[in-house]
């Protein structure tokens, strides 16, 4: 029995429900993080996290330097934007953006005899700060949540008078398949998600921290292990999908239960994910803002599949190049995972803050042209991680009725896919519940 198996075997910690999609990251998760050479061009869309876009702070021709700020907050649900290269500001001008539509974005050419060396930013050390500076440091950083869902860090990190965090939660579970990047981060940077992990507990007041790991990651659990002070436990959990999703793993970890429609502040946690904790660190230790990130290119339609370290900005086009180029019979390309990635019609799309991967499939995953009607074998309700009825919310949806949508709880999914995954039938569950949960925001709205 291989070590990694043997690893496997002990962990009970889990949640309820849940879908096992094939891991498939063999050919990455044993590949060290390579950084990528520089491009002549990046783009950097102003909408690129959950909420407000940035607004503007540079013209075409200024000179930027590696590290400076780009673009400022919209407003506090939004964040700054930083230049991942020395060289020209080209253009603001819309760009095709991951999303499918034409985005402002800031375009910048690369000076190709630039040392391409950050200055350090000026900041405060994060001992003794108040909660306020934190928010502020970490909002001037242009941190989101790395996992994929690119919520600005800084909304989590304000905390309201009358409230305390008592833990902190990690995520490091990477359940997605195929994506290896938080792997990898884990298992060569542990001292910064340690570090970055310290600073949020020390400013939130948090005696405890945990990490959550699945049980498929045996190295990184080891690198961190050696490194993290009693105060910080490193949980292994079941490999099993959505473990990764926030309320899944403070069930796994903790057992507490956030209430429908809460947030994991009304049980007093703070979750983030690992590669954040690290850009935490990153800006207090280094004074270097969110430029670059970690991105697993993968998938059989990929050559040559690597963990990259990629400039915030770079095409994907150089990137999927870079490895290799796409095999012929490649039939779908996502950015981020095969559950909860979003497809791209163009490789000509950068990579953003929330581009966890860039995976390369030959044949569509989850393919849905042969709808059939539902059997009501009840196995989406089985995989639903929250207890929800999607055969129903599915319905519900198709037929337009909203007051119903939100008496089955609809705001509660979260879209992970398990129920779609595991439909015999065919039927795009999620698409549907998407679909309505939109109608049920913009009915909300017009009230
Ligand atoms: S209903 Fe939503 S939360 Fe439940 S399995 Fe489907 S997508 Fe996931
Ligand atoms: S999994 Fe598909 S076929 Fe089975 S009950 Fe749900 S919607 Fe119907």
């Amino acid at each position: 029995m291989s070590s990694s198996a043997a690893f496997k075997e002990n962990v009970s910690r889990t949640f309820r429900h849940g879908v096992h999609p094939p891991e498939n990251k063999e050919a990455t998760e044993c590949r060290s993080i390579e950084r990528v050479p520089f491009v002549r061009e990046y783009v950097l869309p102003l909408s690129q996290h959950i909420g407000a876009p940035s607004v503007a702070t540079v013209r075409a021709g200024e000179r930027v330097l590696r590290g400076q700020q780009i673009a400022k907050p919209g407003g506090f649900v939004s964040t700054t934007l930083h230049t991942p290269v020395t060289g020209t500001v080209k253009a603001v001008e819309p760009r095709l953006h991951p999303n499918g539509k034409m985005m402002p974005a800031v375009v910048i050419e690369a000076d190709p005899f630039a040392s391409q060396k950050v200055e350090p930013a000026e900041r405060p050390s994060p001992d003794g700060i108040s909660n306020k500076q934190l928010v502020e440091e970490v909002q001037k950083a242009g941190l989101v949540g790395l996992g994929g869902a690119a919520f600005p860090s800084h909304v989590k990190l304000s905390l309201p008078k009358d409230r305390k965090i008592e833990f902190v939660v990690i995520n490091g579970c990477e359940c997605e398949p195929y994506l290896t990047c938080d792997d990898r981060l884990m298992a060569e940077r542990p001292e910064a998600v340690i570090r970055g992990t310290e600073i949020m507990m020390k400013n939130l007041g948090a005696d405890r921290g945990y990490i959550g790991i699945e049980a498929n990651k045996p190295e990184a659990a080891a690198r961190l292990r050696e490194v993290a002070p009693a105060s910080i436990e490193i949980v292994v959990v079941q490999v099993k999908y959505p473990q990764g999703a926030e309320k899944m793993l403070i069930d796994a970890i903790m057992k507490r239960e956030v209430p429908s429609g809460g947030l994991p502040l009304d049980i007093e946690v703070l979750t983030n994910n690992v590669g954040t904790a690290a850009a935490v660190a990153d800006w207090f230790d280094r004074g270097v803002p969110l430029i670059e990130r970690v991105v697993t290119v993968t998938g059989p339609g990929i050559p040559h599949p690597r963990n990259l370290m990629v400039p915030l900005g770079t095409p994907v086009s150089t990137i999927v190049e870079y490895c290799g180029g796409l095999t012929e019979n490649t039939r779908q390309v996502i950015m981020g995972g095969p559950m909860m990635g979003m497809p791209q019609k163009s490789l000509d799309v950068p990579v953003m803050k929330g581009t966890s991967g860039i995976l390369a499939l030959t044949s569509v995953f989850q393919e849905t042209a042969q709808e059939y009607p539902c059997i009501r074998c009840a196995r989406c309700l089985e995989a639903c991680p929250m207890f929800l009825n999607p055969t129903r919310l599915a319905q519900l949806a198709r037929f337009e009725k909203i007051e119903s949508l939100e008496e089955y709880h609809a705001m509660d999914c979260f879209e992970c896919a398990s129920c779609s995954y595991v439909c015999p039938s065919n039927i795009p569950l999620v698409q549907w519940i998407r679909m309505g949960k939109a109608m049920l925001r913009e009915a909300k709205s017009k009230q």
